[in-house]
């Protein structure tokens, strides 16, 4: 069983009404880029464990400090809102082990990696895509963020720095789905699929030949991406029985 270490709060950005990144120094936590941490505070009077705790993805490449999480708030949730008003110098606790698959040393090798995330779900590919491997080991990366509102699309700046180190390897494509927003596709990502609109975006094709999908976020989202992949012969990745799709979902 992994035991609790206690962190420290250092920073905490608010991207808009709901939306957080905490920052957390915590140095015996280490990970693999894509894993998620188990977050954790004290648990309120009379509940059965001392730890009220969630898994969230680790948003800072491995070997950097602090680490970083970027979750909404959820203001009927036990734990996020909790999460949310904490400020810099408070203690918050770790599980010390991290967890998951979701990371590229599962990841079979293709000649694109298409990474598609839903809101939060952004988080474990700016760990990944900030590590050498899938630019080591793709010819060509994609990443998707798909959000409600323009406002919503935090971390322009890192997927700009992102864009500019690996001019050539990497594409970006925002999806909106309630705005008209410039340079962003206005919908969902199964049905942009479907219609051809995001690899007409892209540039990369989305197939079994050519590509594994790493998706993340909302259930529903992961859901239907992944049946409008299965009618094109993608199949789940498994390790015992390799295929084309990963997925992580957040609930
Ligand atoms: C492997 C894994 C990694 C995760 N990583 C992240 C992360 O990096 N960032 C993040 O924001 N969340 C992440 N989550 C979700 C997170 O663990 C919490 O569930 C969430 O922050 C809400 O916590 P809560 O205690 O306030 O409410 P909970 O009691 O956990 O959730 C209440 C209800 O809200 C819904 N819900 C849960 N998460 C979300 C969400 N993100 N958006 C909308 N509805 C939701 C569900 O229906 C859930 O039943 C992850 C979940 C899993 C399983």
């Amino acid at each position: 069983m992994s035991k609790w270490v206690e962190g420290k709060v250092a920073g905490k950005h608010q991207w808009s009404e709901r939306l957080f990144s905490l920052q957390v120094a915590a140095p015996e936590v280490t990970f693999i880029a894509g894993q998620f941490a188990r977050l954790g505070l004290p648990a309120p009077p009379g509940a059965k464990e001392p730890m009220l705790g969630r898994p969230y993805s680790f948003v800072n490449p491995p070997q950097s400090a602090p680490h970083e999480f970027y979750f909404n708030v959820l203001p009927e949730g036990p734990l996020s809102p909790r999460l949310a008003s904490l400020a810099p110098g408070d203690p918050v606790w770790l599980l010390e082990r991290a967890n998951g698959f979701f990371s590229m040393p599962e990841v079979p090798d293709a000649a694109a990696l298409w990474c598609l995330a839903t809101g939060t779900g952004l988080g474990p590919f700016l760990a990944i895509l900030r590590t050498d491997d899938p630019w080591e080991k793709f010819e060509r990366v994609v990443l998707v963020h798909a959000v409600r509102y323009a406002r919503d699309l935090s971390y322009s700046d890192t997927i700009a720095r992102i864009s500019a180190q690996r001019a050539g390897q990497f594409s970006f494509v925002p999806f909106v789905s309630r705005e008209a927003q410039h340079g962003a596709i206005r919908g969902r990502i199964p049905e942009a699929i479907a219609d051809g609109r995001l690899e007409a975006q892209a540039g990369v094709p989305l197939t079994a030949e050519n590509a594994h999908a790493m998706l993340c976020g909302n259930p529903e989202m992961v859901r239907d991406t992944q049946s409008v992949l299965e009618r094109r012969g993608m199949r789940r990745h498994r390790r015992r029985e390799p295929g084309h799709v990963t997925l992580e979902t957040y609930w």
